[in-house]
């Protein structure tokens, strides 16, 4: 049976969590990291009725995306939503993970990358890259085991770099040591210089990595003292960061984007601004709060802008130069939900995983009879 610290590691290197906003709390907020994992429910959002439905359904986790504990908690009286649902959570022993700022900094698998997913967007990328998120690591191995620690460390995570992995660079040379007393090496013996014929094997990592990629390379590497040099780049990883764009396959008209933003994120509405008199070809995205990216997404030349919770004077932002859709904030993440059950669901057979059946948009729309619609 799967132990929920598994299900955890598993989450963290989809979404590693030193990635999410400093406002943010993302995490294991109820429960153990060594429960037993009998079932998991994905949901958007945790309330009473999510922790409802996993009692009903058999499952002991739930996996959401935003944290249901945002701000500390001076008592648990059952006074609010958040009280109520933590101690349904507790008396029925299920445990709450949140997945929350750090999911949308991931493209690959993260809620803006499925968004660019319904919306079949070509040549996809991180609208604003995080700042200063790469790593080099170079590490002394003995030449003939040089390939067993490159794979240790790809495996972690190290060697990414654009559409490419598996990337490192290597060079041969002389290792010199002298073991001192105390010291059990592996190769030579204690009080005799040695020289060892050494490969200098470098690759990038992104920071957030760099820990479980040293302690990969460490359980394969012979050392007993595995020498390294690890240091910060001020080249960018691409792959992380808010937002996302990319660009339909064929320039639309803009009554023709909307209506394919509506079906293909099955909407009821959108508020948006004045169509521009362009083309809609390149689309920024960004699920949940997004006005803070405006300034990015007219940087890349996007046509429109998909996101949501804009307020009434961000839309006069747009400034005819593109066209803003704000599709609300449950409808814009809502997909997250499908990604979730669908990573977890094929990385672990011991226990089902569930999507909620329930939607937790707490917004409703209101479309009178015979309006336009
Ligand atoms: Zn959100």
């Amino acid at each position: 049976m799967a132990k929920l610290r598994q299900l955890i590691a598993y989450l963290e290197r989809m979404a590693p969590p030193a990635l999410q906003a400093s406002y943010d709390n993302s995490g294991l907020l109820v429960g153990h990291p060594d429960t037993d994992v009998e079932g998991v429910l994905v949901s958007l959002d945790c309330t009473e009725e999510i922790i409802a439905e996993a009692v009903a359904v058999g499952a002991n986790v739930v996996v959401a995306h935003h944290p249901i504990v945002f701000s500390g908690l001076k008592r648990i009286t059952g006074k609010t939503y958040v009280e109520r649902t933590i101690i349904a959570a507790i008396k029925h022993d299920i445990a709450i993970y949140a997945i929350h700022t750090n999911l949308d900094s991931v493209l690959a698998r993260g809620v803006n990358g499925r968004i660019a997913d319904r919306l079949a967007l070509e040549n996809v990328k991180v609208l604003s890259p995080s700042k200063n998120t790469l790593n080099k690591l170079a590490i002394y191995v003995p030449r003939e085991n040089t390939e067993e620690v490159a794979q240790a460390m790809f495996e972690a995570g190290a060697g990414r770099i654009g559409d490419y992995d598996r990337a490192s660079f290597r060079s041969n040379g002389i290792g010199t040591f002298h073991p001192l007393e105390g010291a059990n090496p592996s190769i030579g013996e204690v009080g005799s210089d040695e020289h060892v014929n050494e490969t200098k094997l470098e690759v990038v990592v992104p920071r957030v990595l760099a820990k479980a990629v040293l302690t990969a390379a460490k359980r394969v590497h012979p050392y007993e003292e595995m020498a390294y040099d690890l240091y910060a780049l001020e080249s960018n990883y691409s792959d992380y960061g808010m937002g996302a764009y990319g660009d339909l396959a064929e320039p639309m008209e803009h009554d023709e984007w909307m209506a394919f933003l509506c079906e293909s994120m099955e909407l009821e509405s959108v508020k948006h601004t004045a169509p521009t008199g362009q083309l809609i070809r390149r689309i920024a995205v960004c699920g949940g709060v997004g006005s803070f990216l405006l300034p990015a997404a007219k940087g890349v030349g996007a046509d429109a802008f998909v996101t949501a919770d804009y307020k009434y004077h961000e839309f006069f932002d747009a400034e005819g130069k593109l066209v803003i859709c704000d599709i609300g904030h449950y409808e814009s993440e809502r997909f997250t939900i499908d990604l979730l059950f669908e990573a977890i669901s094929t990385r672990f057979d011991t226990f089902a995983a569930r999507m909620t059946s329930r939607n937790t948009n707490p917004v409703r729309l209101y479309l009178p009879a015979g309006a336009p619609h």
